[in-house]
């Protein structure tokens, strides 16, 4: 991971390889750099108010010693936040929401494939049953991991039904987690949230909900969170999943979503193959974006 070519990050390799010392064009470059990452204006003040205090407090001069500062104002916000995944429950359902073309589909065939690394006994559900392309792309993901599926029986069933099939099979055959995916809905449509509520609804009368996974696309930025709120209020978001941070040069929206949203970032796509998903871990992606 750490050979890939963030786009993000070339604006401060610049600015860390630049003139030695620091001066007022120094922070006024670090300020166009965040927010073109799109650490959003209230991240951006804050973090250069705290750099600013450190640069005075230990008197430091050349630019070079900026970069292990930035790095580590990053890691310490970015760690507030618990990325850790609740599987431990058997099965451990994992519901899987957000609007259409985000990644979803893709991001549970990745996810599949990585927990089968560990022993995992996985089960996919197709619940996205509005068209039926969408069932067979899960399928093909299935496949690909190895891993199960449920599919509606026929094309436009009850999204709820699917979900809770998959759960009961999963609870009958002993799988260890379940994950489900959805149809891509706009947050506007209420009549799309409110099913999305009944699907975790029906799926709760035998299990509660592990996870509930909000998947956002990196490379809308600060839009993404317009589609957050609905998500939180009626599906009950227990995590972000960050997709296409790969050639995204919007890395910071990783720290803003999490300070706006208030939910950790559990899972980070980084491209459309079957190994390009990953953890979020706070030290690693701070160093990634530094550059
Ligand atoms: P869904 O509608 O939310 O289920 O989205 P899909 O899983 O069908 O993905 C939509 C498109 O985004 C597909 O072309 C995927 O290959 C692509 N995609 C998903 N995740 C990533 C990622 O992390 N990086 C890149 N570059 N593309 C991705
Ligand atoms: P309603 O459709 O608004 O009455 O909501 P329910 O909570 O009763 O059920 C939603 C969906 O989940 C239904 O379409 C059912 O197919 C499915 N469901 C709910 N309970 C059960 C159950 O005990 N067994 C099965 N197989 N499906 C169920
Ligand atoms: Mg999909």
């Amino acid at each position: 991971m750490a050979e890939r070519s963030w786009s993000f990050s070339k604006a401060f390799r610049s600015i860390f390889s630049g003139p030695e010392l620091i001066t007022e064009d120094t922070w006024d470059e670090l300020e166009t750099a965040l927010i073109t990452a799109d650490f959003g204006p209230d991240v951006t003040e804050s973090i250069l108010g705290r750099l600013r205090a450190d640069v005075e407090r230990h008197r430091v001069t050349e630019v070079k010693e900026m970069r292990g500062m930035l790095r580590d104002a990053i890691e310490e916000r970015l760690a507030a936040y618990d990325p850790t995944l609740r599987l431990s429950e058997r099965p451990a359902v994992i519901l899987v929401v957000g609007v259409n073309g985000v990644g979803k589909t893709t991001t549970i065939g990745k996810f599949a494939n990585y927990l089968t690394a560990f022993d995992k006994r996985i089960l996919v559900g197709a619940a996205d049953t509005f068209r039926a392309a969408a069932v067979e792309q899960l399928g093909t993901w299935a496949e690909r991991a190895g891993v199960d599926i449920v599919k509606p029986q026929q094309q436009g069933q009850d999204p709820a039904s699917v979900a809770f099939q998959t759960v009961e099979r999963a609870r009958s055959e002993g799988y260890d987690v379940a994950i489900i995916d959805t149809a891509g809905r706009l947050q506007t449509k209420g009549g799309l949230m409110d099913e999305l509520s009944k699907v975790r609804r029906v799926i709760e009368k035998q299990v509660p909900v592990a996870e509930v996974l909000l998947v956002l696309d990196a490379t809308t930025g600060q839009n993404g969170l317009a589609q957050a709120e609905a998500f939180i209020e009626h599906a009950g978001v227990t995590g972000l999943v960050l997709t296409k941070l790969d050639g995204s040069a919007k890395g910071g929206f990783v720290l803003s979503v999490q300070e706006k949203t208030g939910l950790p970032i559990k899972l980070v796509g980084q491209g459309e193959g079957i190994g390009d998903l990953t953890g979020f871990t706070p030290h690693v992606f701070a160093a990634q974006l530094v550059g």
